[in-house]
């Protein structure tokens, strides 16, 4: 609420000082100066308001600019494969939505990319206790080794 009553005073300020200010100036000449203030201040209406739609579709204009290239960019990701004829490893770049082919720099063969999607559970961490310090951790690991290394008496 308190912004509209700043951007209406801003504008109210800024059709009525310029109106009173020109018709000021032409009542000199011409007389009748609220005639000539109302078509002042209708004018600078007009033109305000035409001005501001037009920035307002050219703004538009550039935020789906902006959008179609980020989808484009986005839509250009690279992908790290080995080559199926050298096994040589490359980075590709390819679009989910186009077939992509590449020839192998190293073995000039063909490859075609293959994307394989899979799914995945989301899982949560489970909750163990602290570990203490590196001597703590390696005396839990020696115990826990023990056992697996006594010589088995029936071999
Ligand atoms: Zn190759």
């Amino acid at each position: 609420m308190k912004q509209l009553l700043i951007i209406l005073g801003i504008s109210l300020t800024i059709i009525l000082i310029p109106s009173f200010l020109i018709s000021a100036g032409l009542t000199i000449f011409f007389g009748h100066f609220w005639y000539l203030f109302l078509v002042a201040v209708g004018t600078i209406f007009v033109i305000g308001e035409l001005s501001n739609r037009y920035f307002q579709t050219k703004i538009l204009a550039d935020i789906q600019n902006f959008k179609a290239k980020i989808e484009q960019l986005r839509s250009e990701q690279s992908v790290v494969a080995s080559c199926a004829y050298c096994k040589q490893r490359l980075t590709i770049p390819v679009k989910l939505s186009q077939r992509t082919t590449y020839e192998c720099p190293h073995c000039k063969q063909t490859n075609l990319v293959v994307f394989q999607f899979t799914t995945a559970q989301i899982t949560t961490p489970l909750e163990l206790p602290q570990l203490g310090s590196m001597s703590t951790l390696q005396g839990q690991a020696v115990g826990a080794e023990l056992p697996n290394q006594q010589p088995n008496p029936s071999a």
